[in-house]
Parts: structure tokens; sequence; C-alpha cells
């Protein structure tokens, strides 16, 4: 990235109000009787009204449209643990995103406690003034165990979106690479490099689209996740294979599929040549992919390659997800955020892009026309229709599986109310 980006993101951050966000009152505020209606006495006819009836925080309070991003900031984006503080502007910076996207409104909370129990207890404790949890960048394994209690014990959805968001999007974005491809996702050979919150949680979720566990290898720093190794932590365990691969070229040879969320050049134009017909290449690492873009389609004509970058095609970017994935969730009041509704999302995302792509889109890409195929195998984040698909999609899967306390029935007005 050039100099200049660096010394722009120091300007944008510092100028006018320090930051990316501030409240805003949703009230009149002009008169001494709009004050007692918004403080004292007014105000407590809402909290009788409460007390009486918990569910009805949700009618008088901001609630429902209200998501807490909580880091304690151990894994900053490609930064590493870097503290709760010095992670403050990507939290920001996330809220600015689901705000945007989403009209989602955040608080974003830093939490200076590393020990994932007490963690818990912060975000257990401040729970009641939010209607979802979105966990962000906390070091992994610790990140899986603390979703894991929190999703137990609150009845409002909790995401860790380094987890799950990019699980989804290179879900979506696998379902399509393999219909251009023509290979069926119960017979591909996937390769993966890292074993971290991304990696484990990506692997997950593609054996929940079918990918078969005996298909699947693992890397971390060390190398291969395989039975012979005893230092593995439990979520690696659940993908240790038998056979102990001697490197991640000898594991690449044949493959269908390499999904990278590790660390950047560590797979050579050698290593794509020797994958199986028609590969399909994910490597994201940030900001540096395992192998770069340019070098993976030169290596092969009939590569269908994705990157998390956005100046390259085919981007896995997680604001693809978590602003609809939220919205759904929060428009129908879900308890969680479940496998079913990550699903929905998946398939939704993947569906979108097969679809004609407005001038509107093209026109803000700088392109002549955007069409399903190798160079587009997932939306694009500028897509006006992705609130009005994924949301969707999502409510109505928290429906039908029982999760959603307050149901949509009139599905065009509710759309109607999303593209507006
Ligand atoms: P993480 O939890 O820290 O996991 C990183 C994993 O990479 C660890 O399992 C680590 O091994 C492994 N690793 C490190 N060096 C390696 C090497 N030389 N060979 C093989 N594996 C190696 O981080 P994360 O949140 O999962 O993210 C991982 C990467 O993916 C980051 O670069 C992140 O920016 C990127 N990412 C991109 C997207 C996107 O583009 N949409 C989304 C999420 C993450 P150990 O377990 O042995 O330490
Ligand atoms: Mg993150």
């Amino acid at each position: 990235m050039k100099k200049s980006v660096y010394n722009d993101a120091l300007r944008y951050h510092e100028k006018g109000r320090p930051g990316k966000i501030q409240v805003v009152p949703t009230k009149p505020h002009e008169t001494q009787y709009d004050l007692s209606l918004a403080y004292t006495p007014g105000v407590a006819q809402p909290c009788r009204e409460i007390q009486r009836d918990p569910e009805e925080i949700y009618h008088y309070t901001s609630k429902g449209n209200l998501v807490a991003v909580v880091s304690n900031g151990t894994a900053v984006l490609g930064l590493g643990d870097i503290g709760p503080g010095a992670g403050k502007p990507v939290m920001e910076g996330k809220g600015m995103l689901f705000k945007i996207f989403a009209d989602i409104d955040v608080f974003d909370i830093e939490v200076d406690e590393k020990d994932p129990d007490r963690l818990i207890d912060v975000v257990r404790a401040i729970s009641p003034t939010f209607g979802g949890i979105n966990l962000e960048d906390i070091k992994a394994p610790e990140c899986f165990y603390i979703e894991e209690r929190l999703k137990k014990d609150l009845d409002i959805p909790v995401f860790h979106d380094d987890q799950h968001g990019t699980a989804i999007i290179s879900g979506a974005a696998l379902l399509n690479a393999l219909e251009i491809t023509g290979k069926q996702i119960e017979t591909i050979r996937v390769v993966i490099s890292g074993a971290g919150a991304a990696a484990i949680s990506c692997a997950k979720l593609y054996l929940q689209l079918g990918v078969k566990p005996e298909n699947i290898v693992m890397f971390d720093s060390k190398g291969a996740v395989s039975n012979a190794r005893s230092d593995l932590n439990e979520s690696k365990k659940q993908f240790a294979c038998a056979r102990d691969y001697a490197s991640l070229a000898e594991a690449m040879k044949g493959a269908d599929l390499f999904l990278g969320l590790s660390v950047g050049n560590l797979v050579t134009a050698d290593m794509v040549r020797s994958m199986a017909p028609s590969p399909i290449v994910f490597a994201m690492a940030n900001p540096t992919p395992e192998i770069a873009y340019d070098e993976a389609v030169a290596a092969r004509d009939d590569v269908i390659m994705a990157t998390g970058r956005s100046d390259f095609p085919n981007q896995i970017n997680n604001v693809l997800g978590f602003p609809f994935i939220f919205r759904g969730a929060l428009d129908v009041r879900a308890r969680v955020i479940n496998e079913e509704m990550k699903i929905a999302a998946v398939k939704a995302l993947a569906d979108l892009a097969k679809e004609y792509v407005p001038e509107l889109v093209t026109k803000a890409y700088n392109m002549e026309n955007i069409v399903f195929g190798k160079d587009y195998i997932i939306p694009k984040p500028l897509d006006p229709r992705l609130i009005t698909t994924v949301a969707p999609a999502v409510a109505k899967a928290a429906m039908e599986t029982g999760v959603a306390r307050k149901p949509i029935t009139d599905w065009d007005e509710y759309e109607r109310e999303l593209g507006a």
C-alpha cells in the first residue's frame, strides 16, 4: 500500500471531531416539554412498561437496532495483539459499515480483558443494552470458547464475524466456483492453510455445504494438522487427518480447492500448476495473500482465483455479510444466528451473483458490464440488492427454525422498507 494512504488515513481520522462515529438523538428536543418526555418525569413511564413486560424494551428503546462490536484487541486485522485501545479505530470502522450498509447503530466496546471467562462476564453484563453482539478481532482459540458460551447464555444473536463472516462469504464463492467448473462439492479435495479463527470456521461451514471431512487437509504454522501431532488444540483436533503430509506442496498436488487463511507468500506458481484441473484458489491472507492474484492466474488458464483484496476480481469481503445478516436477525428479533441462517446467507449471496447486474453497480466499479463467471463469483459490496436479498433470507431462516420472536408477515413490504 502506498505511503500516502497511511498519511491520508491519519488525516481522515483526526479531521473535525476525532474518530468516525457519533451519537445522534432520534426524538425532538427543542422545547422544555420535549425534554420532560425524553427525561424526567416522562421517561419513568416507558421504564415502568419495560419493568412490567421486559419485551417492551424493544418498543421503547434503541435496543432492537443496536449492536455491540466487542473486542479485546488480541487479533486486530493483520496487526495481531495490539490491545483494546489500539483496536478502537477498527471497531469504529466496523460500526460505520454497519450503519452505512444496513442502518444498524453500533456502540464499539473495547475491553481490557484477555481472560475468556472474565470477558464473557463483561459481555453478559452489558448485554441488556443491545439487540445483538458482534465479537470482533478476538484471538483463536479463545474466540471459539467465548462465542460458544455467550451464544448459550444470551438470548440475542452473538456472532464472531472473523469466523463466520469469512466462512459465509467464501462459502458462497465456493458454491459458485464449483458451479462454473462443474465439480461436485462432495468429491472435492480441499487444502486449507491456516487453522485459526477464520480457517476453522470455514472448514466447519464447508462440511455443512457438503465437503467430506476425509477430503480436507489443514496446515498451521507447524505443518500438517495430523493425528501424529500431540500439540493440537480442540478446534484443530476436529480436522486432524490420518495422513501426515510432509509439506503444503505435497498436499496441493491434485487438490481442487486451496483455501488460504494464514500468511502471505506460501504458495508458488508450481504448486498451483500441480492442482487438479480447474482448481479454485482462495488466497485470503491480508494484506498479502498466500499467492498473488496475478501470479496464480498466470500459472494456469483454468484457475478460479479470489483474494481478500479490493484491487482484484472476486474479493471475499466480510462486508457482504455481517450488515445484512444482523439486519435480518434483528428484524425478526432472533434469539441467535444459527447454522440455518448462515446457510441461508450463503445461498442468497451465491444466487445474487448469478443475477443480471444493474448499471448502477457496473458504474460504481467503473466497469462495462459484470457477468457471472470466473472473474465474478461473488456480488460486489456496493450492490444495493445485497440488503434486500440477504436480510430477508436470514430473517426467513430464523422464522423457519423457530428462533424469531417477531415474525415478518408481509415480505414485499419488508423488502420495500429495506430498499428505501
Ligand atoms: P488467526 O486466528 O491468527 O490464524 C492464523 C493461522 O495461520 C494460525 O492457525 C497459524 O498457525 C497459521 N499460520 C501462520 N503461519 C503459517 C504458515 N507459515 N503456514 C501455515 N499456517 C500458518 O487469524 P485469522 O483471523 O484466522 O486470519 C488469518 C488470515 O486470514 C489473516 O491474514 C487475515 O487477515 C485473513 N482473513 C481474511 C479474510 C478475508 O479476506 N475476507 C477474512 C478473515 C481472515 P498456528 O495455529 O500454528 O499459529
Ligand atoms: Mg475482524
